[in-house]
């Protein structure tokens, strides 16, 4: 046990012994109802962009950031419990713009299913899921938990949920039956597919579906692929764009109007990784990091190792063109950061085979860093940038008095390299430690 995680040890064993409240595991460092937590010594990033702070001090209470500064300005009230952050790096804890809940294909209740994926993404750093697209059924559990979460002592990353993505509709009439279903189940957004095959849902028909769900005050992100359709679904008035726009450059038409209308732009690069990357065998498959919940995949790696599935994937014109494609978004990720459109993280991880909840936010965020932006640029979409986009920034995403404190502690810089980000040292969500996994 390192010097630190026995002192959390010690500090909650003395605590729950002194309090007598429930028996909870002794790596949590929770404080008593109502304790107050004190985070000292620490290099705090927090979301907004702003130069780290150094020797910072966070005070927790309720769950909630009451006070963030230099450790010379902050007061720590008497009574507090003081953790000893020195030599670690403290950022928000990940938001996933763009994620999914359908990786566990068990047929265990859907709650569990959804709540073992949602432990998987904390145990990463990812303490917030916007799921843009639930399994057919998964709705009501997802809208649930969501529900659940605002109580509070959350052992699980945060959900906020779409229903299932609209995709080939083909009336208007459809179209606002669809969205006031969902709206009338609580979703949190309306997510929609638009692929530029002869399928897709009509510009008339897209256009009753963002105006339905803007009148049931919901916002809707689209999946795309060409320019010309986030021009068009742009004109309807889309919120967010929750794909790369990968057939051509970004145009001065196409930027003016994300930002005229302040459409949010998830790169979800790791998308399209997954489609060609398993032609061979991935280093990453090796990563200790990637291997900390092998146990919930084993079985997709034995698929994606079958050296027949390997050469369908070569093979493949659609996975081959999706690589070309990929360096159009990153191109494209460089030219709308630039042109200061707001970016969030997004991975679509939770899908299909290979598309690894928690790990893959970890790859984006390397894979932005490569594209050009700064670690800093990159860190920002993953925390206050997302939590803007997705509209949670009220109390998400930033560590900022009043915020939840929801917490990455880190072992390294990631300015110094975006890879830092995979050296956790623990995990916050309301304010409480979760028993997370060690890699080493
Ligand atoms: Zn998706």
């Amino acid at each position: 046990m390192t010097q630190l995680s026995t002192r959390l040890a010690a500090a909650a064993a003395g605590m729950l012994l002194a309090l007598a409240i429930f028996s909870l595991p002794p790596s949590f460092a929770q404080a008593p109802a109502g304790g107050v937590v004190a985070l000292t010594g620490a290099r705090v990033i927090n979301g907004t962009g702003a130069a780290p702070l150094e020797q910072a001090t966070i005070v927790i209470a309720n769950g909630s950031i009451q006070a963030v500064g230099p450790g010379s300005t902050v007061t720590i009230p008497a009574g507090a419990t003081r953790v000893d952050m020195s030599g670690k790096t403290i950022l928000p804890g990940l938001i996933n713009a763009h994620g999914h809940l359908n990786a566990d294909k068990s047929t265990r209740p859907i709650r569990d299913k959804l709540i073992g994926q949602l432990k998987i993404y904390a145990d990463y750093g990812v303490t917030t899921v916007v799921v843009l697209g639930t399994g057919p059924n998964d709705l009501p559990d997802a809208v649930k938990l969501r529900d659940e979460q605002e109580r509070g002592s959350l052992d699980r990353a945060r959900v906020y949920a779409a229903g299932s993505s609209l995709t080939s509709i083909k009336t208007e009439e459809e179209a606002r039956t669809k969205v006031n279903q969902f709206a009338d189940a609580k979703a949190d957004l309306i997510k929609m597919h638009i692929t530029g095959g002869p399928n897709d849902t009509q510009p008339a028909v897209y256009r009753a579906i963002i105006d339905q769900a803007h009148k049931r005050g919901l916002r809707v992100a689209a999946h795309l692929f060409y320019l010309r359709d986030a021009k068009g679904l742009l004109d309807a008035g889309v919120d967010v764009i929750a794909h790369s726009i990968r057939d051509q450059d970004a145009d001065a038409a196409v930027i003016a109007e994300i930002k005229r209308r302040n459409v949010g732009y998830i790169a979800t690069l790791t998308r399209d990784l997954a489609v060609f990357v398993y032609e061979t065998t991935p280093e990453f498959l090796k990563d200790p990091f990637f291997l900390r919940h092998v146990d919930s995949y084993s079985g997709d790696i034995t698929q994606l190792n079958d050296p027949a599935r390997q050469e369908k994937v070569r093979n493949s014109k659609e996975a081959q063109a999706i690589k070309q494609a990929l360096q159009q978004a990153n191109r494209n990720l460089k030219i709308l950061s630039d042109a200061g459109v707001e970016i969030a993280l997004g991975t679509d991880s939770g899908t299909n085979v290979g598309q690894w909840q928690g790990y893959f936010e970890h790859t984006e965020l390397e894979m932005m860093v490569k594209a050009g932006l700064t670690p800093m640029q990159a860190l920002v979409a993953a925390t206050g940038g997302a939590a803007r986009v997705m509209k949670l920034d009220g109390k998400l995403g930033t560590i900022q008095a009043g915020k939840k404190a929801d917490l990455l502690v880190l072992n390294g810089n990631p300015l110094s390299d975006i890879r830092n980000t995979r050296q956790i040292s623990s995990v916050w969500i309301d304010g409480r430690q979760l028993a997370t996994t060690k890699t080493n």
